[in-house]
């Protein structure tokens, strides 16, 4: 159990809501519940990758029976940890294209390694 605000560990049981334990964060102070997810990390990738070949966002609810809303909510979160995570790299701002020509870099020095 984790606080889905800053990650944090350190919960404390505060009484229940529709339901579910309640519980606060003790280094952020945000209250969560231990309620699951409706929808797995899975099918959330499965979404992206759905949505990465062109198909489009009702498409993709209607196939994961998911609301288009949701898929898009996915989505977002998705290109926001992308954003973030090409704002961190090296001066390499190539966007999804970039992803792909990392990964067969990586499966050509694996193969050099492999013959030395
Ligand atoms: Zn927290």
């Amino acid at each position: 159990m984790r606080c889905p605000v800053c990650e944090g560990t350190d919960l404390i049981k505060r009484g229940w809501k529709s339901g579910h334990q309640r519980y606060v964060c003790r280094a952020c102070g945000r209250y969560c519940t231990d309620s699951q997810p409706k929808f797995s990390a899975q099918t959330k990738a499965m979404a992206i990758e759905m949505y990465m070949n062109s198909m489009g966002i009702r498409a993709i609810g209607r196939v994961l029976g998911a609301s288009p809303a949701a898929v898009l909510k996915w989505i977002a979160k998705e290109h926001a940890v992308l954003q973030d995570k090409l704002a961190h790299a090296a001066p390499l701002d190539t966007g999804a294209a970039g992803v792909i020509e990392m990964d067969e870099i990586y499966t050509y020095i694996q193969k050099n390694g492999s013959e030395r």
